[in-house]
């Protein structure tokens, strides 16, 4: 199978994820639950976790809240910056991970940076709603229908010059991009452990620059008399028993990612991206590709979009078809009515990946 559907989730993963959370299962009991050998290797596996976590996203290893995926981290977040009837900025592209949340608690959302792969007009449209002091801002720094790389630095900037706490949706870029939490100045950075962090399904993370109102309430190993959570992190945001073979597997492909170079892994996707749109739009279909786009790509076939993708899958490719749960996105770019097909690439892209894909999407019209 040649496997382009890393926007759902990494599949191919560096051996040594397996391998640490085999060994996890084998040596680990309950963390911070007790002060024999088997709790104490599973709190320090999760602290390995962490900090691997903490040296490469710019913050402190407590800083590093464990989750059960991206969508876990961003509830929590939007839970503490938002209450019901809230004025909130969020960016033309983002996930139903941030967009059901908000509905969800009656919050006012302003969309703004709509045209795919515009810096100015999301630089532009993004400080005019920042100069009437919403609540809090929103934004995804990479799309997951089109890899389109938002300006997220300078939208940073802007929310520090207005005095406006935001939020960063990593789940496309962890992995990939820089992201750093003091560098950017974030309230929070959410981010999965199964996408390009290579981790397994089940992880996730939430970067805290300030205390996060608890989702869960219950056991945390820690102040056990009082009735309230702990006023510190990570307990505060981390009730119940965590995933630690999960976790262990993550720290492996955080481990993997600093050997190889989140940099190296870009440059590999972005490559294959363009190869992918060049080669798309040479067989005449519509595909979507811009200057600041990742490794993700979404194409019109000359036919329906799912059907496409069941044709490629009885091919052997593996991409994925609709909307991506993503249908602010697509209403964006133009593409609600029909979605797209999306290809993404992950960490072993490469020149044959996206050949055998585009001599089997020849056959789309
Ligand atoms: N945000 C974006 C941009 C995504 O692409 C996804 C998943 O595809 C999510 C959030 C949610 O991630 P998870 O499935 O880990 O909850």
């Amino acid at each position: 199978m040649i496997y382009l559907d890393n926007g759902a989730t990494s599949f191919h993963k560096p051996p040594a994820v397996a391998r640490a959370m085999a060994r996890a299962m084998a040596r680990c009991a309950n963390p911070g639950r007790g002060g024999y050998g088997a709790a104490m290797a599973a709190a320090e596996e999760v602290f390995r976790c962490r900090e691997a976590a903490a040296g490469l996203f710019g913050c402190k290893p407590e800083q590093v809240v464990l989750t059960c995926n991206c969508t876990h981290g961003l509830n929590v977040a939007i839970r503490t910056l938002v209450e019901p009837g809230d004025r909130v900025v969020i960016s033309g592209f983002e996930h139903n991970a941030v967009t059901r949340p908000l509905h969800a608690m009656g919050a006012k959302v302003e969309v703004v940076a709509r045209r795919l792969f515009d810096w100015e007009e999301a630089l532009e449209s993004f400080e005019k709603a920042l100069k009437k002091k919403p609540k809090a801002a929103i934004f995804t720094h990479v799309s997951n229908v089109f890899g389109y790389i938002l300006p997220v630095e300078q939208m940073a900037w802007l929310c520090r010059q207005y005095g406006v706490p935001f939020i960063i949706d990593g789940a496309q870029s962890a992995g990939a991009l820089p992201l750093s939490l003091d560098g950017l100045g974030a309230e929070f950075i959410a981010m999965p452990g199964h996408k390009g962090l290579l981790g397994p399904q089940g992880t996730g993370l939430l970067l805290c620059g300030r205390s996060p109102q608890p989702l869960l309430f219950g056991g945390t190993g820690s102040e056990s008399a009082r009735q309230e959570m702990p006023d510190f992190l990570p307990d505060r945001a981390e009730a119940g028993t965590l995933n630690v073979p999960g976790f262990a597997g993550l720290a492996a492909g955080l481990a993997y990612l600093r050997r190889v170079g989140m940099e190296n892994i870009a440059f590999r996707e972005q490559m294959q991206a363009k190869r992918c749109v060049a080669g798309l739009k040479k067989l005449g279909f519509t595909a979507y590709g811009g200057p600041c786009q990742l490794g993700t790509v979404s194409f019109l076939p000359g036919m329906d979009c799912e059907e496409a993708a069941a044709m490629l899958a009885g091919k052997g490719i593996a991409v994925r078809a609709g909307l991506h749960c993503a249908p602010l996105a697509h209403e964006s770019a133009g593409t609600l009515a029909t979605g797209t097909v999306r290809v993404s690439f992950g960490h072993d892209a490469s020149d044959g990946q996206t050949n055998q894909f585009l001599i089997a999407a020849a056959a789309l019209h």
